[in-house]
């Protein structure tokens, strides 16, 4: 339903929460977050609404980047489980999605026999198709954009590699997704409002684009790879 993302220098757990209770308005059933730093990836996934998140997430936690999302489900019960950010098996990657991938059943079947699935979505096939190719020597931006080609169905989605904690890689297919810039840190939301509170600079993703975030740089790929530059517009909240 909604997806955040931050990195930068300042604290993520906060941005993202905030970032999330902007999006409250859109409706949802669960909500989680994920933050990153140098040593790992935590993941914080509740049931209900944004402030019993917050009370789950462990503020100790020293983080300046991460990804957020409210999850309306189409596949799989509205749970804990079943709440987004998902992990590949060894936990290496993070990732949150909006839309339904239509062809999910015949990818597991076709590429996931050996992996043990810990959801019931559509979208974790997403993330363990991007462990399998990782592993079979791509690197993760090799593996993200094999996987893209693989997907059939609508997407926004926001990937983290706990090998590589300076970049969030988006990517989107007929759902919304923005990257809002700052002088320090970038964002990614698929509304800007959700952003507001930090940029009101952001630039429109086309579809199939893949897109590498890092506190400094913004660098938009098409499917093949080639660097597109696009200026970005200020966004206005709504009266
Ligand atoms: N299809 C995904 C799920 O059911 C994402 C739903 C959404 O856009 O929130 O988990």
């Amino acid at each position: 339903c909604g997806i955040v993302g931050y990195i930068g220098n300042q604290d993520a757990k906060e941005i993202l929460l905030k970032g999330l209770e902007k999006l409250e308005y859109r409706g949802y059933d669960s909500a989680g977050i994920a933050v990153m730093n140098c040593e790992c990836v935590q993941v914080f996934k509740e049931k209900g609404r944004i402030a019993d998140l917050r009370g789950i997430v462990d503020m100790g936690v020293e983080a300046n980047a991460g990804i957020g999302h409210t999850r309306w489900a189409t596949h799989g019960a509205p749970s804990i489980r079943n709440a987004h950010p998902h992990q590949s098996d060894s936990g290496r990657f993070t990732l949150v999605h909006n839309g339904v991938i239509e062809n999910y059943s015949e990818l597991e079947r076709e590429y996931l026999n050996d992996v043990e699935l810990k959801s019931d979505t559509d979208t974790e096939v997403i993330v363990q198709l991007i462990e399998l190719f990782a592993k079979n020597d791509l690197s993760t931006l090799e593996a993200f954009r094999k996987t893209l080609s693989l997907l059939k169905g609508s997407y926004a989605l926001a990937l983290l590699d706990e090998k590589d904690n300076e970049t969030i890689y988006v990517a989107k297919n007929k759902s919304p997704l923005l990257v809002g810039l700052g002088d320090t840190f970038n964002v990614v939301a698929s509304d800007a409002m959700a952003m507001l509170q930090v940029t009101d600079q952001f630039v429109e993703l086309m579809d199939k684009e893949i897109v590498i975030v890092k506190k400094n740089e913004v660098i938009i790929q098409d499917l093949k790879g080639e660097t597109i530059s696009r200026a970005p517009y200020k966004a206005e909240l709504d009266a």
